[in-house]
């Protein structure tokens, strides 16, 4: 038995066979023809670009049909590469000048593309050339006449172990039988990262040498909670997991049934839960699972498929998707928070040394005028097709919401001049995600509509601890006495300014912290879909009054480990089968 540490990107615990995905580097030889076969070359090479880009035609219109346009247009990149003049010419040019063979001209100059990227030396684009290679694999798949590797075929459940797995693979996996992956390389930023929780396929990346420790045929655990591999598990370890999975089904089974019941305690007090989606089209799992409405739209994840920042058409096209799925209920449009861990930072010419004290979130909006009009343009525009809402990320100063509101206003007097329809009257709200402003939260609560804490930041903040760093990931905890502090605070001061609040970092679909979020008068809920059924079972099984009591207790522990294993004997107590 062995046991490896990753990084877990997708959620849920799987137990099944490996499949091992050979390093599929095809080896290209280099190869001349001689002068009368340079046209069929290049009709060979024109003929598996036209069967590629059919392929990935097919292909794009399946994942948009299944996961939403947001995913697919990692395949339009494709399509656009596989289409743009000057690699076919550079192509062409290959084969004609040096007589090269269709296969090694493809390779040389898909991997001059490639190390273009690389020569850029970032992050961002480093994930691009992986889609390169992709391209390339693709083209050089038809040409040489062998089928990508097909893993559509399967017969029984596998999880599968890979080097690497390309995003288009990711999009391909048979569902059915794909119960996870695990894989040498990748981050969580990763487009198959993304694609893999969009998918509901659980999986851990970064796992440095999985590939050479796995032998096909060999029974392993992928754990996507917590980025954790189990290789070959003794029999206690796999009763363990056994135990877990078949709990975890029988729970999902039984929760089921509470879809369309309220989140109601037991004595008639009514909370909402609603759902964070990264995608419009995970709207509709989400309600499935019985979300209320959408508390937390990632946007920035539309800069996912586009090397350029979308247009105002792309953005509103997004919210009108996400309100139609939604049919009147509430989207709370979280505004770009970008920069971080997300995508800008790797992109910039000089990254930040700090980032994450850096120029994120709503600062590099204030900084970028343009690109923060057009994307409230469309929010406003949207504004009359459902319940939306405004917020705005990382807020930390007054100065910085009021200059938000004012930027808002602009866009707002923009479309009245151009006789453009929006609902005036729109909520606006910001996060609690800043000490700074959890800490002035009462004055904050007289200028927006509601609060939405988020944890998740507002705990690295608090503890000084980075969220993406493995090596503090012990230290990174929400159950910290000063962290609850900041929370009872922003929910007190919500209340005072009679404002909602809500909690929409991963603390809220913790079903630990449900008691403890509950009696200290929370009223809304945000979290990843599936965690709403269990969230709600433990609502419906307990009392507003003994909520508040467990609250009072929790508030009063000086330590994080007392107010952990209080909240999990009183959880146990209402719900057996919690955790
Ligand atoms: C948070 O910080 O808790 C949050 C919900 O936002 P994100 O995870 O996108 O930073
Ligand atoms: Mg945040």
């Amino acid at each position: 038995m062995e046991i490896k540490k990753g990084i877990g990107v997708s959620p849920g615990v799987v137990i099944s066979t490996a499949v091992v995905l050979d390093a599929e580097d095809l080896l290209i030889p280099k190869r001349q023809v001689p002068a009368d076969e340079i046209p069929h070359e290049t009709a060979r090479f024109n003929e598996a670009v036209t069967r590629s880009l059919e392929e990935l035609s097919v292909l794009r219109d399946s994942v948009a049909a299944k996961h939403g346009k947001e995913i697919s247009g990692i395949f339009d990149f494709h399509l656009g590469v596989l289409r743009d003049k000057g690699l076919l010419t550079q192509v062409a040019s290959e084969i004609k000048n040096n007589h090269s063979t269709a296969e090694y001209a493809v390779s040389m100059v898909m991997r001059r593309y490639a190390n273009a990227f690389l020569g850029m030396s970032d992050r961002y684009l480093s994930e691009r050339v992986k889609d390169i290679y992709d391209i390339e694999k693709r083209v050089l798949h038809n040409l040489i006449g062998q089928k990508q590797q097909d893993l559509l075929r399967l017969t029984t459940d596998v999880v599968i172990i890979a080097h690497d797995m390309l995003p288009s693979q990711t999009a391909a996996l048979d569902r059915l039988h794909v119960r996870g992956f695990a894989t040498d390389a990748g981050g969580r930023t990763s487009h198959t990262a993304i694609v893999a929780r969009a998918m509901g396929i659980p999986a851990v990346v970064g796992l440095g040498n999985i590939t050479s420790e796995v032998n096909g045929g060999d029974t392993v655990i992928i754990d996507g909670n917590h980025g954790v591999v189990i290789i070959n598990p003794d029999e206690q370890q796999l009763a363990e997991h056994r135990e877990t999975e078949r709990r975890r089904l029988h729970v999902e089974h039984e929760l089921s049934a509470l879809r369309d019941l309220p989140a109601e305690t037991k004595d008639g007090h009514v909370v909402s839960l609603q759902a964070n989606i990264e995608f419009p089209a995970e709207v509709d799992d989400a309600l499935d699972k019985g979300a209320r409405g959408v508390g937390l739209y990632r946007t920035e994840f539309l800069f996912l498929a586009n090397e350029v920042e979308p247009t105002e058409e792309v953005h509103f096209e997004a919210y009108a998707d996400a309100l139609r799925r939604l049919s009147g209920r509430p989207l709370v449009i979280r505004t770009l928070d970008l920069g971080a861990d997300k995508y800008t930072q790797a992109k910039a010419q000089n990254p930040e040394r700090n980032p994450f004290l850096g120029d994120r979130s709503i600062r590099m909006c204030l900084h970028d005028i343009p690109m923060f009009k057009r994307q409230l343009r469309a929010i406003m525009r949207a504004s009359v097709l459902g319940d939306v809402r405004i917020m705005f990320p990382m807020i930390s100063t007054l100065m910085e919401l009021r200059q938000a509101k004012m930027v808002l206003n602009d866009v707002m007097e923009e479309l009245e001049d151009e006789g453009v329809t929006f609902r005036k009257d729109i909520p606006i709200g910001m996060m609690m995600e800043v000490p700074s402003a959890a800490i002035m939260a009462d004055n904050f609560g007289k200028e927006v509509s509601f609060f939405s804490i988020g944890t998740n930041d507002l705990i690295q903040y608090t503890l000084a601890v980075d969220r993406t760093n493995e090596k503090v990931a012990g230290l990174f905890c929400p159950a910290h006495p000063s962290v609850l502090k900041l929370v009872r605070d922003v929910i007190r001061a919500g209340a005072r300014n009679s404002i909602g609040v809500s909690v929409c970092g991963e603390m809220a679909g913790e079903p630990l912290y449900t008691l403890l979020l509950l009696g200290l008068g929370l009223n809304t809920f945000s979290m990843n879909g599936p965690d709403i059924p269990e969230v709600k079972k433990i609502i419906r099984s307990v009392t507003m009054e003994h909520a508040k009591q467990v609250a009072r207790r929790v508030m009063s522990f000086d330590s994080e480990r007392q107010v952990m294993h209080f909240l999990r004997e009183e959880t146990r107590k209402i719900d057996p089968e919690a955790f």
